[in-house]
C-alpha cells in the first residue's frame, strides 16, 4: 500500500512529465535548475541550439554549463539571477540580452524569464523559458542599416541636385556603404575622362592616391578600376599579392595599405560606363554575393549622380561657348562697323570731290577710282561673310570639274597682283613642269589661294618678297605661299584659322579685316578633301602657308580662255527697265547703262515697274525683289503673264541664298543677279543673252 504522500507525488511527477512533453517541441527553449542547481530538464530547441556545446547537459552543474556558453562576467551575472529566484521566488523578466558568446563567434540575443516552481520532489527549482530573438534583431538591424542607407542616398541625390560638388555627394553615398558594409574596407569613385581613355580619382582615397593614380588607363592592359571600366564588369583581386597581374602595380597596394580590391564599373541608362566604385581591404577577401549586392545599389546610385554632374558640366560648357560665341559677336560687331566705316568714309570723300570737282577729269577721276576701289573692298568683305555664313550652314555648292591647277594659281595671282603692284612687292611664282589635274571648284580654290596671296601682301612690309611654289608629291599637289612678313607668333598658330581670329587686336592695327579670310581658306581647302597648315619661326620671321589637294591622274583640261570680265560693250543698244525703290541705286545703275549706249527707264516699285513693262516694251528688265506695292517676284509674274517671251527679266537683289536664287527661277526671272552687280557680270549677261 503506497502512502498518502508517494501517492500525491507520484501523480505529481506524471502531471510534470505530461506538461514538459507538451514544451519539449516548442518554438522556445525551456529548461529547469533544481534545488541543488544541476539542469534537470531541457526541451529539444535549447538542447539544440543555446546549450548545443555543452554536453552532456542533463544533470550537469549550472554554473558549469552557462560558463561554456558565455563569458565569465555574463556568466556570473545569469547565475545570481537564477539564484537569486530560486531563494527568494522573485521571478526575473529579461528583454533583449544581447551578448557575445563565448564559445562560438557570434552576438545572440535573447528574452528569457525566470520563475520558481516546485519540482515532482517537492523541493523549489526554477524554470527558464527564452526566446532566441538574434534572428529578429538581426532582421531589425538590417531594416535599421537599410533606413540609414536608403536615408544617405536620398541625401547624396538631394545634395547632388542642389549643385553639391561630384565628390561631396559620392562621398555621401562612401560614407553610407561603408556603414553598410561595417567590415573595415574602404572605399572609392572613379570618373572616366570625356574621350574614354583614362579613369581619375575623385573621393574615397584621400589626396595623394588622387595624384598617385593621376589619369589611370583605361583599356584591356589596365588593371583594377581601369579594367573594370573597359570591361564593364566588376573585378574582384581577393588578394593582390597572389595575382601575377598585379606585380607592376603592387607597390600602389603597399603605398595605400591593401592586399584585396573590388573594382565596379558605374554604367549610365544607355550602357555608357561613366565612373568606378572601388573597395579595399585590408587582408585578402573575396566578395560575397551580398557585397555584389551592396555594389550594385551603390553603382545604380553614383550612376544618377554621375550622369547629373556630367549634364551640368555639359550646361556650364555649352553656357560658356555661348558666352565665348556673344563676345565674338560683339568683338566682331565692332570690327565691322570699324571696317565699314572707313571705306565709307573714303567714298564719303569721293562724293563730294565729285560734287567740287566742276568738270576737273583728273580730279573726277581721282574720286571715281576711290569709289571704286572702296567698293571693291567692302563687296569682298560681305561676299567672305555670306561664304562663311553659308559654309558654317552647309549651304555652300561646289561646282566641281577636272581643272588644270596651273589655270587656277594664274587667276589666283591675277586676282591679287593689284595689292603687290600698290606696294612694290615682289611676287615670285613657280609652276610645276608637268601640268596638275585637280577636281574641284576652280572659282573656289581660286579664291582660297588669293586669299593667302592677299594675307601674304597685306602682314609683308612694302617692298618685301612673296613667293607662291607649286609641286606634286605622292599624288599630293602642294601649294605654298611664303612671305618675309612680319610673322606669326607660335602661339597663335593653332587658331588663325579660326572665325573672326585677329592676332593683332590693338587699336593701332592697321591692317584691315575681319578675321574670315583663313577661315574661308579652310573650309573651301577641307570641301575639297585638303589640308592647309601655317607655319612661322615667330614673329618678324614671315610666314608659310601650305595648302595640300590631292591630284587625279587624268590630263589636265585643254586651258580656256579667262574671260577678261570687264569688257567693251559688244552688244547692241538695249531698251532697259531698272525696277528699284532705292532711288541711288535705281538712278545710278541708269546713268551707268545709259553711258554705255542703252535706252533705259526706271520705275520705283513693283506696281510702276508692271506699268513700264507694258508702256515701254524692254529688252531687258532689272527688278529688285525687296519693292512696295507689289513685290519683284509678284511683278514677274504679271509681266511674264502679259508678254511671255522676245525679252530677259533679271532679278538684282541683295539676296544672295540659294532659296532666293530658286524662287527666282520660279517667278519667271532669267537670271539672279546679286548687288552690287559688277559691270563684268552684267556686261556679261548682257553678251550672252
Ligand atoms: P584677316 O586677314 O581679315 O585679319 P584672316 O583670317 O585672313 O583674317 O587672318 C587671320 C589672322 O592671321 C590675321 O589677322 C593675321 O593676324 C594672321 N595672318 C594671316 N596671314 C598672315 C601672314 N601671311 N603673315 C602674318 N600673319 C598672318
Amino acid at each position: 500500500m503506497v502512502n498518502k504522500h508517494e501517492h500525491l507525488s507520484e501523480s505529481v511527477r506524471l502531471n510534470w512529465e505530461s506538461l514538459f512533453s507538451l514544451v519539449e517541441r516548442a518554438p522556445f527553449g525551456l529548461y529547469i535548475i533544481d534545488a541543488d542547481f544541476r539542469i534537470s530538464l531541457m526541451n529539444a530547441e535549447s538542447k539544440k541550439r543555446a546549450f548545443r556545446n555543452v554536453n552532456p547537459v542533463i544533470g550537469r552543474d549550472f554554473g558549469e554549463a552557462i560558463r561554456v556558453l558565455w563569458p565569465e562576467e555574463v556568466a556570473v551575472s545569469v547565475i545570481n539571477k537564477f539564484r537569486h529566484t530560486l531563494d527568494s521566488g522573485e521571478p526575473f523578466f529579461s528583454l533583449d540580452y544581447i551578448e557575445a558568446r563565448a564559445d562560438i563567434d557570434a552576438v545572440e540575443a535573447y528574452e528569457w524569464e525566470l520563475h520558481r516552481i516546485t519540482l515532482p520532489d517537492g523541493k523549489y527549482g526554477v524554470v527558464c523559458y527564452y526566446y532566441d530573438s538574434t534572428q529578429l534583431r538581426e532582421s531589425e538591424q538590417a531594416l535599421r542599416r537599410n533606413e540609414t542607407w536608403l536615408k544617405g542616398q536620398k541625401e547624396a541625390f538631394m545634395a547632388s541636385i542642389n549643385g553639391a560638388p561630384l565628390e561631396e555627394s559620392l562621398d555621401m553615398l562612401i560614407r553610407c556603404a561603408i556603414n553598410f558594409m561595417d567590415d573595415g574596407g574602404k572605399a572609392s569613385f572613379f570618373l572616366v575622362n570625356p574621350e574614354g581613355t583614362a579613369i581619375n580619382h575623385i573621393t574615397g582615397m584621400g589626396e595623394e592616391y588622387t595624384r598617385v593614380i593621376g589619369d589611370f588607363p583605361v583599356g584591356p592592359n589596365s588593371i583594377g578600376c581601369g579594367l573594370a571600366a573597359h570591361r564593364g564588369t566588376p573585378l574582384i583581386y581577393p588578394d593582390v599579392d597572389a595575382d601575377p597581374e598585379w606585380t607592376p602595380y603592387l607597390w600602389i597596394a603597399r603605398r595605400f595599405d591593401f592586399r584585396a580590391t573590388w573594382s565596379f564599373p558605374v554604367r549610365i541608362t544607355g550602357g555608357k560606363i561613366v565612373g568606378t566604385f572601388c573597395i579595399y581591404y585590408q587582408q585578402p577577401r573575396a566578395a560575397t554575393p551580398r557585397d555584389f549586392e551592396v555594389a550594385s545599389t551603390l553603382t545604380n546610385a553614383a550612376a544618377v549622380i554621375m550622369v547629373h554632374h556630367l549634364a551640368m558640366q555639359e550646361r556650364i560648357r555649352t553656357e560658356q561657348v555661348l558666352r565665348e560665341a556673344d563676345h565674338r559677336k560683339n568683338e566682331f560687331l565692332a570690327l565691322l562697323a570699324h571696317e565699314l566705316r572707313n571705306p565709307l568714309a573714303a567714298i564719303r570723300n569721293a562724293g563730294q570731290i565729285l560734287l567740287r570737282a566742276n568738270g576737273d577729269a583728273q580730279t573726277s577721276r581721282l574720286a571715281a577710282e576711290i569709289l571704286n576701289r572702296q567698293v571693291d573692298h567692302m563687296v569682298r568683305q560681305v561676299d567672305d561673310l555670306l561664304d562663311v555664313n553659308r559654309i558654317t550652314q552647309g549651304k555652300i555648292e561646289l561646282r566641281k570639274e577636272d581643272a588644270d591647277l596651273a589655270q587656277i594659281i594664274d587667276h589666283a595671282v591675277e586676282t591679287s597682283r593689284s595689292l603687290f603692284d600698290e606696294l612694290d612687292q615682289e611676287l615670285i611664282v613657280t609652276l610645276p613642269t608637268d601640268s596638275i589635274c585637280i577636281h574641284g571648284d576652280p572659282i573656289r580654290l581660286t579664291q582660297a589661294i588669293s586669299n593667302l596671296l592677299n594675307n601674304a601682301s597685306k602682314f609683308t612690309r612694302k617692298g618685301g618678297k612673296i613667293w607662291l611654289d607649286t609641286e606634286l608629291a605622292n599624288d599630293i599637289a602642294i601649294i605654298r605661299v611664303r612671305d618675309n612678313g612680319i610673322g606669326i607668333a607660335h602661339a597663335d598658330l593653332h587658331h588663325i584659322f579660326e572665325m573672326f581670329v585677329q592676332v593683332d587686336k590693338s587699336l593701332e592695327r592697321t591692317r584691315n579685316g575681319l578675321g574670315l579670310g583663313l577661315a574661308l581658306v579652310k573650309s573651301l581647302v577641307d570641301l575639297h578633301n585638303g589640308t592647309v597648315e601655317a607655319h612661322s619661326e615667330g614673329i618678324g620671321c614671315g610666314s608659310e602657308f601650305i595648302i595640300r589637294l590631292p591630284v587625279l591622274h587624268r590630263q589636265a583640261p585643254a586651258p580656256v580662255a579667262i574671260e577678261s570680265g570687264i569688257g567693251a560693250n559688244n552688244t547692241g543698244p538695249l531698251r532697259i527697265l531698272i525696277a528699284d525703290d532705292n532711288l541711288d541705286s535705281a538712278t545710278s545703275l541708269a546713268a551707268l547703262l545709259q553711258l554705255m549706249g542703252h535706252e533705259i527707264q526706271v520705275a520705283y516699285d513693283g506696281l510702276e515697274a508692271i506699268t513700264k513693262a507694258e508702256a515701254f516694251y524692254p529688252d531687258l528688265i532689272l527688278l529688285d525683289i525687296g519693292m512696295p506695292e507689289v513685290n519683284g517676284y509678284e511683278a514677274a509674274r504679271r509681266i511674264r503673264k502679259v508678254r511671255a517671251e522676245g525679252f530677259k527679266l533679271v532679278a538684282l537683289t541683295g539676296m544672295s541664298q540659294e532659296e532666293d536664287r530658286r524662287l527666282s527661277l520660279e517667278a519667271g526671272f532669267d537670271a539672279h543677279l546679286i548687288k552690287p552687280v559688277d559691270l563684268a557680270s552684267l556686261t556679261e549677261f548682257l553678251t550672252r543673252h
